[in-house]
């Protein structure tokens, strides 16, 4: 399995997951144009792309969803409340519901969404499986509740958001209204709350490559959100979690099962 972030922020998300020979995205938040260009500078072809998944309806991961459909000739996969609230994307392009809670399965690819804590009609994290590999994702969630959290386990490589640093946010220029909405149990992620479940996780976890996503250009840095999970990574005595930060609005990660890593870090 192999897992490539094509781009992660609030100003457009995509990821790409290929798998025995299919692939599939999970959102397109951004102009249609660079999908394909994003998704070759990968090593991929959009011609076996299967599908686009989507996490929820918000422009930063749904806007290019109607185009990219259409120009790969895949449907636009989410659960219906989803599918509903982004009619306004998605237009006329062939869309599949996958009703919250259920597995989806395209060629040998299991895939599986599970709720999330955000300002949208149904919002979920996805959890990809193929044989023994399983890839869980979640960004845009005010809070990290049990039944997310339950998800993480097993995964050997965890996409989780790390939206702001809560100081920035209070003391940035963002209207008090859009704080408070960023800052609540249906908001984003703090890098607080990210290193905090990351440090518990991390207790009961294999080795884990961890990407920390969904990072706000205004109220946080790539050093700042990486720090932080550090940091509480080293305080719980973890030696089992390897972080990396995904960029912006470039092809930046690339993570593929089967990666030993963690024998020269315990080892070494
Ligand atoms: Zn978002
Ligand atoms: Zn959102």
């Amino acid at each position: 399995m192999e897992v490539w972030s094509l781009a992660s922020g609030s100003s457009g998300n995509a990821f790409l997951i290929s798998a025995g020979g299919v692939s599939v995205l999970l959102d397109a938040g951004f102009p249609a144009r660079h999908m394909c260009s994003r998704i070759e500078r990968a090593g991929h072809s959009p011609t076996e792309i299967g599908a686009l998944f989507l996490t929820h309806e918000h422009s930063d991961h749904a806007s290019g969803a109607g185009v990219t459909s259409r120009a790969l000739k895949i449907p636009v996969v989410a659960n219906e409340p989803t599918l509903e609230a982004a009619r306004r994307y998605i237009g006329n392009a062939r869309t599949a519901v996958l009703p919250t809670g259920e597995t989806a399965e395209i060629g040998e690819l299991e895939v599986t969404s599970f709720r999330t804590s955000h300002d949208a009609a149904e919002p979920v994290g996805y959890v990809f499986r193929h044989r023994n590999s399983k890839v869980c994702y979640v960004t845009d969630t005010g809070v990290l509740t049990p039944e997310i959290t339950c998800h993480f386990l097993g995964a050997q490589l965890l996409i989780l958001e790390s939206n702001h640093d809560p100081r920035r946010l209070a003391m940035g220029p963002y209207p008090e209204i859009l704080k408070r909405r960023i800052a609540s149990r249906v908001g984003h992620l703090s890098n607080a709350a990210a290193a905090t479940a990351l440090a518990k996780h991390s207790e009961q976890c294999d080795p884990t490559v961890v990407w920390l996503a969904h990072l706000s250009e205004d109220n946080n840095t790539p050093s700042l959100a990486m720090e932080c999970s550090k940091t509480a990574l080293h305080r719980a005595g973890s030696r089992n979690v390897r972080l990396e930060v995904a960029r912006r609005n470039v092809v930046s990660l690339r993570w593929e099962s089967g990666e030993n890593w963690w024998q020269g870090s315990l080892f070494g």
